[in-house]
């Protein structure tokens, strides 16, 4: 076990799976001793299997915990924070003797209870091929993006120069290219995909893409108009996505100290289109936002989500996980002035004041 104070002054047990005492299984939670206060009449550390946080309801000791099995991600970010903080205040290179947590070394479990980590989620071979199949058109989709007119115009009107969106490996795939020889194998799989500009994901299981349909669309056909004709019965559906799906984004490591979460990718060609740099701004896709992604380098999170209702409660609810793993929030609302319900619209409508309020924001937090 190792206690760590987060920024907020939080302290925050961490601890191994194999540290709970005489743990129960209790569908969502588990309950168990606690030892942090040494009870054994009472399982009153009841803990979060999906997300690894948990709480003491003794009121002497009311510890928080997070089990390092159950969110590594989160703890080897936390952890990661604590033992700089210790260099920086130490002066030389100072660790304290516990190594950070390892499995199966030095700690002797009181129980061994396997059966508590979920099962790793077993990927269905189809989607393993619809990934693989994606990936070896990477490069053709991005040139077929090129020599596509429609699929040009439909980016020209949503006020997206090529160049931008060729610079976020954005492609698109057309019916033609499907109908080759050489796309015997892959036809079926990719039949869904024909006809869509193709957005490349990242996540932390790897590279995944999320296609937006084109279908039926023309020149001068605007966005409410073509949403409208994809929503009918028996149309394509606007949006898919492979398995791993992810955030349209930047690499992990490219991620500075703050970025921009926007829920659209096309918010984020938007963004980049006004001048923001690519490693900036995140576009969740309908993923959820896991704070465990965030690289331990990301310090600062800007909310610029939609402004309808389901964005706002969201934005909360994130902003929430985000300050408990000790990342800054700084929320920055869409105007809700009927001038358009996401970046892109007000983007195509009111031009370069639309974004304003965004590089407001975060220039404010990129210089605090
Ligand atoms: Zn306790």
């Amino acid at each position: 076990m190792i206690t760590i104070t987060t920024r907020q002054g939080k302290q925050v047990e961490i601890v191994l799976e194999s540290e709970l005492c005489s743990p129960v299984d209790m569908g969502e939670r588990v309950r168990a001793y606690c030892h942090i206060h040494g009870s054994d009449h009472q399982r009153s550390l009841s803990i979060n299997k999906a997300t690894g946080w948990g709480h003491c309801f003794n009121a002497a000791c009311g510890a928080t915990v997070l089990v390092v099995e159950w969110n590594r991600a989160l703890a080897k970010r936390l952890l990661h924070s604590h033992y700089r903080g210790l260099m920086i205040a130490g002066g030389t290179a100072t660790l304290p003797d516990y190594a950070p947590p390892e499995r199966g070394t030095r700690y002797r479990p009181y129980v061994v209870q396997p059966m508590l980590l979920p099962p790793p989620r077993s990927i269905p071979q189809w989607q393993q091929d619809e990934l693989q199949a994606l990936r070896e058109l990477d490069g053709q989709m991005r040139c077929a993006l090129v020599y596509t007119r429609r699929a040009r115009m439909y980016l020209n009107e949503r006020g997206i120069p090529l160049k931008v969106a060729l610079a976020t490996g954005v492609g698109y795939l057309p019916s033609d290219l499907l109908n080759g020889r050489a796309m015997r194998r892959q036809r079926g799989l990719l039949r869904r995909w024909a006809d869509r500009i193709v957005f490349p994901l990242n996540s932390l299981d790897g590279r995944g893409y999320i296609g937006r349909s084109l279908w039926h669309w023309q020149p001068g056909m605007n966005e409410t108009a073509h949403k409208a004709l994809l929503e009918r019965p028996g149309s394509p559906k606007r949006w898919i996505k492979t398995y791993p799906a992810g955030w349209f984004s930047a690499d992990f490591e490219e991620m500075p100290r703050a970025v921009i979460l926007v829920e659209g990718a096309f918010d984020r060609l938007t963004l980049l289109a006004a001048g923001f740099a690519a490693n900036e701004i995140i576009a969740l896709v309908g993923t959820a936002a896991p704070v465990e992604w965030f690289p331990a380098q990301v310090k600062t999170v800007a909310l610029a989500l939609d402004g309808d209702e389901g964005g706002q409660e969201a934005g909360s609810r994130l902003a929430d996980q985000m300050e408990q793993a000790g990342l800054r929030v700084k929320m920055c609302p869409l105007s809700q002035d009927g001038r358009g319900k996401d970046w892109n619209e007000r983007w195509q409508r009111m031009g370069r004041k639309s974004v304003a309020p965004v590089f407001e924001a975060f220039y404010g937090v990129r210089s605090a």
